[in-house]
């Protein structure tokens, strides 16, 4: 068993707040990634967790116990730093059984432990060879087994692939996962690639200027996010947003400088209270329709394609319609080319709407 509770954890640096009053429950096994812009606060809940930064409010729980002043090494909890911190001097193996024998484990059981954890990583061919003899994937699994050796109660990881070209990301990203079930243990997981933290976690913390802005699994986020913020910040191309006002005529409209869209019945109801008001309306690329020309389907907008981007199995379209640049991304089936006046069509049941806080409207 290892929970990890965060209770109106609160880090003041001199002046500044950095984190303020975050709770976050992280479930026993659970995979929790927090997310945030640079500066938003993560990598200083992590390291609160770790114990190498005070708390200055609130109280850190592990398995139910209050852990706030037990210094890091007491705490069974191993992290995993964005720049490996390896030994140069050391081999592979020295480095992933330097903390057991820090710990004075017996010899025979740090060599257990370390040939287990390389076999686990497929590194045990490297094991003789010191840090500068790997590539970078290489070393960021050597960093990883030196956490896995200990078999720690919660696992932390520091942005553990920035390091890393795209391919292998993608690749390290899909082992640790694997990583995650197969050793069955809590892992906290840092990074500000939200596509990172889409596809790793069992939920994802999203955190903006300190403040937690949403607890919630990666789809939830996707389908149902709380704010504006955490609809811009999860899904790539990113939501787009068109501002305008919601207008009665002889039925509800949300009406922009380009485009009126009538609001479906199922909305109407609690929209109707944000009449006349000033709002935002949220439209994810994947819900920007072409229409073919000629048809009469209604409910289209005109636009003009600014850019096309190619990507084989999709087109992402830059548009402009009024004021705004919106991204579609489309079938790559159609015939397109810069320049064109073409329709779009939006999907009225997958919207969002935004007030004047940029919370969301359900
Ligand atoms: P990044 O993705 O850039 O690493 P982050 O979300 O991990 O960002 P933190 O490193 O947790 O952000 O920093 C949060 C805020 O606290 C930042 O504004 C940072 O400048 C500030 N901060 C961090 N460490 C200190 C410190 N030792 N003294 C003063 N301010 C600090």
């Amino acid at each position: 068993m290892a929970q990890v509770n965060l209770r109106q954890v609160t880090k003041v640096y001199e002046n500044f707040v950095a984190v303020k009053a975050v709770n976050i429950d992280v479930h026993d096994k659970e995979f929790i990634v927090l997310v945030g812009p640079s500066g938003c606060g993560k990598s200083t809940i992590l390291r609160m967790i770790a114990g190498l930064e005070d708390i200055s409010s609130g109280d850190l729980l592990i398995d139910g116990r209050v852990v706030n002043n037990i210094p890091p090494k007491d705490r069974d909890i191993a992290m995993v730093f964005q720049n490996y911190a390896l030994y140069p001097h050391m081999t592979v193996y020295d480095n992933m059984a330097f903390g057991l024998k820090l710990r004075n484990f017996p010899k025979a059981d740090i060599d257990r432990r370390v040939k287990e954890a390389a076999e686990i990583l497929d590194i045990s061919f490297l094991l003789h060879r010191k840090p500068k003899a790997l590539s970078g994937g290489q070393r960021q699994r050597v960093a990883v087994g030196r956490a896995i050796v200990r078999k720690p109660k919660v696992f932390l990881f520091d942005e553990p692939l920035s390091n890393l070209d795209a391919k292998l990301r993608v690749q390290m990203r899909t082992e640790i996962a694997k990583l995650h079930s197969r050793l069955e243990s809590t892992m906290v997981y840092v990074t500000h690639d939200q596509v990172e933290a889409m596809t790793m976690g069992d939920r994802i913390v999203v955190l903006r200027d300190g403040l937690v802005q949403q607890i919630d699994t990666p789809i939830n986020l996707y389908n149902q996010p709380v704010n504006k913020f955490v609809a811009g910040f999860i899904g790539s191309p990113a939501m787009n947003f068109v501002e305008g006002r919601l207008l009665k005529k002889d039925r509800l409209f949300f009406h922009s400088d380009a485009f009126s869209l009538a609001i479906p019945e199922t909305r109407a109801k609690k929209l109707e209270s944000f009449r006349d008001k000033k709002m935002t309306l949220g439209i994810r690329p994947e819900h920007l329709h072409y229409v073919l020309p000629g048809s009469n389907e209604k409910g289209q907008i005109s636009a003009q394609i600014d850019v096309i981007e190619t990507m084989g199995n999709e087109t992402v379209l830059y548009v402009r319609v009024g004021k705004n640049t919106l991204v579609a991304r489309i079938s790559p089936h159609f015939e397109l080319h810069v320049g064109l006046k073409c329709q779009l069509k939006i999907d009225q049941d997958k919207i969002h709407f935004f007030d004047q806080d940029k919370n969301t409207i359900n």
